[in-house]
């Protein structure tokens, strides 16, 4: 990982660009890190999650934008499938993403789609449309009813989002699940009625009504499975192993419904952005760190080891 000097390129038409304000490491940019990751190779520029101001225009359409601060929906797709046509672009068999298959939010200036922006106050918080519109679509999967009893395996960002929103849906248990105490503790200010470290307590409760899985490894999906009611369902967001083997005869005889949450259709992001705006994620809680962007490659270090203090770093250019 290494910060370079390089002259912003001037926006394309339909583009526009943005000075970046703020920047989140995402999990799956520590996976490509460590060169875990199928879709994420080096030589990139990374950086999804983030806001910037928008200093240039490369179309007199967009001279509108001009001077706002915008949060950037990373999924530029065809526009013209049946997915995109329906909102759901996430789906799009042409999807590519800013920060993976164009350069993304780590750097001064980035040019992105005019249609990626959306205006968001000027907070640290609006870097979090992107991870939140992914938890808004999990906990939308997960169909969450007044009283449901609700697991959340992964105190990560996703997962501590996910909480926040389940607590709103009125759900009436939310436990959350992971081997960090630190981030444990960061889940109980976000709507955690109960936090279990797995790694030196055994034995997860069983029977809830909604799992959302959050890691998305071998281990955390049979936890998902092995922990939710007969009926019951459960969401898989984290992608952290591309198998896993499950028990699918059992769940057949249990009427376990699984589904697959990628990103955020528009509709997800929209409502995200405007949570944000409203304050949702004003807690008076440290459980993210500001940090340089020279300091990343030391941040993506910290980020990786268990001990890691903090469930969110957002680096600031
Ligand atoms: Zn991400
Ligand atoms: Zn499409």
């Amino acid at each position: 990982m290494a910060v370079e000097d390089r002259e912003p390129e001037d926006p394309k038409p339909g583009f526009v660009t943005l000075k970046v304000n703020y920047s989140g490491i995402c999990g799956s940019e520590l996976s490509a890190f460590v060169g875990q990751n199928e879709l994420r190779k080096p030589p990139s520029i990374m950086g999804h999650e983030f806001t910037g101001k928008v200093v240039k225009v490369g179309s007199d359409s967009d001279r509108y934008l001009l001077g706002k601060n915008v949060a950037v929906n990373p999924l530029v797709t065809c526009g013209k499938c049946r997915y995109c046509r329906t909102g759901n672009r996430q789906l799009c068999p042409e999807r590519k993403l800013i920060g993976v298959d164009y350069p993304g939010g780590f750097e001064e200036y980035v040019n992105v789609p005019d249609y990626s922006c959306y205006e968001i106050v000027e907070k640290p918080e609006g870097s979090l449309a992107e991870p939140l519109a992914t938890a808004f679509r999990a906990v939308f999967h997960a169909m969450p009813e007044i009283d449901d009893r609700a697991l959340i395996i992964g105190a990560g960002t996703i997962g501590l989002l996910s909480t926040k929103l389940l607590e709103t849906y009125g759900t009436v248990d939310r436990v959350v699940v992971d081997i960090n105490d630190f981030r444990l503790e960061h889940a109980l200010h976000w709507g955690a009625t109960k936090v279990i470290n797995n790694k030196k307590e055994k034995g997860i409760p069983k029977d809830f009504d909604v799992v959302i899985d959050a890691v998305g490894t071998q281990d955390t999906r049979m936890m998902a499975i092995n922990s939710v009611a007969r009926g019951g369902r459960i969401v898989f967001v984290g992608l952290h192993e591309p198998q896993a083997a499950v028990p699918i005869n059992y769940m057949i005889r249990s009427e376990i419904e699984t589904y697959g949450s990628f990103c955020y259709s528009d509709d997800n992001f929209r409502r995200s952005v405007d949570l944000i705006n409203r304050g949702f994620l004003d807690i008076n809680e440290r459980w993210y760190d500001i940090r340089p962007l020279e300091k990343g490659e030391d941040s993506f270090n910290e980020e990786l080891s268990p001990e890691s203090r903090y469930s969110k770093i957002i680096l600031k250019p």
